[in-house]
């Protein structure tokens, strides 16, 4: 049947999935989890966006053009600007239409790293990605359950190939709960998420560039660091196109994150909790397994991380003395709760536990404050929250570690998220949206871009593949006997209507006859491999309305 194929249900291929409903399109989504939400459920920062309402009542001033500049910046040499211009010129757009549509509270606007205004959008409560993300897919379950011609969702189902036929990407092979192979067929979308978890045989993490300059050559191998992200990160999109000749961009940006959250009890997990960066914004201080600091706390994730591979001295202990840890005393809680952050009474208890003694501990902190006083770090600190620290003092305390964390890489697309093969062409019927995509952010991201990057991108790729389903579909020309092919199109030479029907779905077929029967009374005979013919047309004018007409109503019944 005419639909589009959305593969991944995080935040990139619900925001596809929905645009191609209100297109009026049909809509398959197949995610090989158990439940949809993805990488996009765990994102707790927010979403950037500029000139928006929100920003406004707050008297916030921003514009589109400042935070491309900014987010052109940060992409650096890597810098694809039609993308930025698409991702930072669509935000307003993107967020009001989740607050509007989605009547989500996005209302808390803050300040990230990196950029000229206010503009990461949030609402009160404290996980913006679960709770944008969550709302999305209840609306497509509902959906779903309401509409089941228009809207479908498998789980447990993982799509493996992308299926062709003459350069189009016409549908996908899919291995269901039951372990067998079926193929679906329409226009896909990739929204399979990045590469951050993918530590198997044929890694792509492994092949990330190892000379290139956001790798340190000291890194150690990037396939034993942990990860942030959901075991489900496995780079299946970026292999698929890849089969099919799809180009994959910017292979050795994935970015690492200094602070994954190590377990007390379980030292060698992979899959990681993130600690938020306000652990270090609120004041919390680093050091090494020595007891030294080595860095500006305060510094962007990349230096911080570059910094812990350069002295190699972990384990890093992140340290939050009374104030700081008031400051953010849930997540603090949070933390204890999971197993990822421990309280002590005093430095002297911490100092045991680090294996250093309490004057090592009292002698750091003495230098630190008397950097804070001077404002004259050694390690060029600016800002001092919750300074002095005292070894007297409670704290709380993690053992930290670098993590991968997101891929810039993927799949190259254009503007209109159309996957690009090798030599720079567009592959007919391909589309990628969200983490699978590479490009969108260069060589680094903006923290909170990447819902963004899903939002709009989704949109965008929802559009483009409901605009090719219908001018594909529904196009002069375009009779092609495959048969899985459904489509109406006139036959130039004949001036025959022709309806192309998958073989084997009876229902479709008598749906197409009675359809064109009754709406225009046209004589409908069969033909071979499951063609309906109908009657002849003599006006070309006549016949492309009728084509639309058909299909419309053939997408929305
Ligand atoms: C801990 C953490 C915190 C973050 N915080 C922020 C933040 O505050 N702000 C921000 O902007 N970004 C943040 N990010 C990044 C952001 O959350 C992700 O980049 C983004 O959500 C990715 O969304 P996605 O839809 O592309 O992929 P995902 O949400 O990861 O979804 C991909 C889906 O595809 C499915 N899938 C994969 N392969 C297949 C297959 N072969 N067949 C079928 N299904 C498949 C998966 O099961 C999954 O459901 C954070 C990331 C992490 C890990």
């Amino acid at each position: 049947m005419s639909q589009v194929i959305v593969v991944g249900g995080g935040l990139a291929g619900n925001s596809a999935a929905h645009t191609v409903l209100e297109r009026g399109g049909r809509v398959l989504m197949v995610d090989k989890m158990p439940f949809l939400g993805g990488n996009s459920v765990k994102a707790t920062g927010g979403i950037n966006a500029a000139h928006t309402r929100q920003q406004r009542a707050l008297g916030i001033q921003d514009s589109p053009e400042s935070f491309e500049q900014d987010t052109a910046k940060s992409a650096g040499d890597r810098c694809r600007p039609e993308l930025v211009h698409t991702l930072t010129h669509k935000s307003a757009a993107a967020v009001e239409w989740l607050s509007d549509k989605y009547d989500l509270d996005l209302n808390t606007v803050g300040l990230m790293a990196g950029v000229a205004a206010p503009r990461c959008h949030r609402g009160k409560e404290r996980f913006p990605g679960f709770t944008i993300t969550y709302r999305l897919i209840e609306r497509l379950e509902s959906m779903a359950e309401k509409e089941p011609d228009r809207c479908r969702i498998i789980t447990k189902s993982r799509a493996v190939k992308l299926v062709q036929d003459e350069g189009k990407v016409v549908g996908i092979t899919i291995v269901g709960k039951d372990g067998k192979e079926f193929n679906e067929y329409g226009p896909v979308i990739l929204a399979t998420g990045g590469f951050g978890a993918d530590f198997s045989a044929n890694s792509l993490l492994a092949q990330s560039h190892p000379d290139s300059a956001f790798w340190p050559r000291q890194r150690p191998d990037i396939l034993s660091l942990p990860t942030s992200n959901g075991e489900h990160c496995t780079g299946d999109g970026l292999k698929m196109a890849s089969a099919i000749g799809g180009n994959l961009v910017d292979m050795d940006k994935v970015q690492v994150h200094p602070t994954g959250l190590v377990f007390i009890d379980k030292p060698n997990e992979k899959h990681l909790f993130l600690a938020t960066e306000a652990l270090r914004g609120v004041g919390g201080l680093l050091l090494d397994k020595n007891g030294d600091r080595f860095v500006d706390e305060l510094q962007k994730r990349d230096f911080v991380t570059g910094k812990m591979w350069e002295t190699n001295k972990p384990p890093y202990r992140l340290i939050l003395n009374s104030q700081a840890a008031g400051k953010i005393a849930w997540h603090c809680e949070h933390y204890c709760g999971r197993g990822v952050m421990k309280k002590y009474d005093s430095g002297a208890e911490l100092a045991k536990d680090m294996k250093v003694s309490e004057k090592k501990l009292k002698e750091t902190f003495e230098r630190y404050n008397k950097g804070a006083e001077a404002n004259n770090d050694e390690f060029k600190k600016r800002f001092f929250p919750s300074a002095p620290f005292n070894v007297h003092d409670k704290f709380h305390v993690s053992i930290v570690t670098p993590i991968v964390h997101y891929c810039m890489a993927g799949v190259e697309v254009n503007a209109n998220a159309e996957v690009k093969d090798r030599s720079g062409k567009v592959i007919p019927g391909l589309y990628a949206a969200g983490e699978v995509a590479g490009g969108v952010h260069g060589a680094n991201r903006l923290g909170g871009n990447s819902l963004l990057d899903c939002v709009v991108f989704g949109r965008v790729a929802g559009d483009s593949a409901t605009r090719f389903l219908l001018e594909n579909y529904t196009k002069f020309g375009s009779t092609s006997s495959v048969s899985h092919k459904f489509g109406i199109s006139v036959d130039q030479d004949d001036q025959n209507l022709i309806i192309n029907i998958p073989l084997g779905v009876a229902e479709a077929k008598a749906k197409a006859k009675s359809l064109l029967a009754k709406t225009f009374n046209a004589f409908v005979a069969p033909r071979p491999h499951s063609r309906v013919a109908g009657t002849s047309i003599n006006n070309l004018a006549t016949a492309n309305m009728m084509q639309s007409m058909f299909m419309t109503s053939m997408l929305t019944n």
